[in-house]
Parts: C-alpha cells; structure tokens; sequence
C-alpha cells in the first residue's frame, strides 16, 4: 500500500528539481510540495511554479513565513548578508530546524494521501557544514516520523552521495538537463539558470556544471 506514491520536498532549485523528476521515473503518484517562507526572491517560487507546470505534476503550496519570524536568515532577510561558514560557524544562510520542519509537513501531507515514499534533495557531499543535510539526521527522523504517526515512511534521498558534477549526470540521465539548466533557481540573488555567477552557491553549481561537460566531452571523445 502507498508504495507507488510519493510527496516531493520542492524548491525549484537544481537539487529538489531533479528529485522531483527522479521521483517521477518511479513513483506513478507525485506530488511536489513548495513551502513559501518569505524567500528573498519571490523568483525561486515562481520557478518552482514554472516547472511543475511543464512537468505536468501535482503541486501544493504550504506557507511557512513563520519559520522566518522564527529564525530570521539571509535566505529571507535583505538586511542579514550572506556569508559562508568559518571556522566552524554554519553559514549565515542556514535556517534552524528548516528541513526538518519541511519533512515533518511533507510526511503529514504523505499520511494523508496514503504514501509511504518522502523525497527530499539533501545531500551531505557538498552540505556547507548544515546539520540537516546529513544522512544521520534524515534517517534519524525518519525513524522519529514512524513512531510519531504509526506509519511507515521511507524518506529517499537520491543525491545525498552525489557531488554537483554527479547531480548534474543525473539530470542529463533522466532527460531533464535543460530544464534543470534554464529553469531553476539556486542562486541566492535569485537569479534563474546559471545565476548571478558570484555567490556561493552560483560558484557551486557552475563548478559542477563545467566538471559534468568536460566529463561528457571526454567519454564522447573516447566513444
Ligand atoms: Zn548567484
């Protein structure tokens, strides 16, 4: 029972979008869950917005602006700058008890539609040193999950191992590079598709991209 549904964590960023299309190839019931919490680029919703239309998958939204007024962070607020983690400090982008509460919504929203499978994007090769990215804390709730409603989910986390190069060969293997390359926003100035080229995260996702293509070339090369 509920073995081919599946509730899908759903930024519109590069990593949610390729679970969401990963979760499309093997799930026969998807649905993409969008939370609204005060994102400072209304351009990372209207992305999500964008690609679960041409996906063609269900879709909700789920407004959290509350985790904003609770832990306020450069992901919503002008004023907070962005600044990578030091010396063991987490990033100033990093948001206290966001996925966790994003998994607890979508594992209730999973109960309720009878399906057992939650996907979430997190990945612990390039986690910037965020707590909640880590496979011990996704499986760790996970277990929490079970007890807290009876039930049996599986959280599936299909890029927690993959660097971006390989996130990247993922999207291309599923036939959803260009869409993934063109549509989604990981830029934290909210820029679509490559982004603005300088922030953190734009730097992490072309550096993947440029491995991922010279990669491609060369095994053509030797094709
Ligand atoms: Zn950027």
């Amino acid at each position: 029972m509920g073995e081919s549904k599946a509730v899908v964590v759903f930024s519109g960023g590069q990593d949610s979008t390729t679970c969401l299309v990963w979760a499309m190839s093997r799930f026969d019931e998807v649905l993409a869950v969008t939370f609204d919490y005060g994102q400072r680029h209304h351009s990372e919703i209207d992305a999500a917005l964008r690609i679960v239309k041409q996906l063609g998958v269900r879709h909700k939204m789920v407004d959290l602006h509350v985790l904003n007024e609770l832990a306020p962070n450069a992901l919503t607020r002008e004023d907070i700058e962005i600044t990578e983690g030091e010396q063991g400090e987490l990033p100033s982008t990093f948001v206290d008890g966001r996925n966790m509460v994003f998994l607890t919504y979508a594992a209730i929203i999973a109960k309720q539609m009878g399906a057992r499978h939650i996907v979430t994007g997190v990945c612990e090769t390039d986690f910037s040193g965020y707590p909640d990215c880590r496979d011990v804390f996704v499986k760790s709730l996970n277990v929490t999950l079970n007890l807290a409603m009876d039930y049996e989910f599986v959280i599936d986390t299909p890029l927690m191992w993959l660097n971006k190069k390989e996130t990247w060969a993922l999207a291309d293997t599923l036939g959803c590079f260009d869409l993934v390359s063109h549509e989604t926003v990981t830029c934290y100035n909210g820029i679509p598709g490559a982004g603005c080229g300088e922030c953190p995260s734009c730097k992490l996702r072309a550096r993947g991209l440029d491995e991922y293509l010279v990669e491609k070339a060369l095994s053509k090369a030797n094709d």
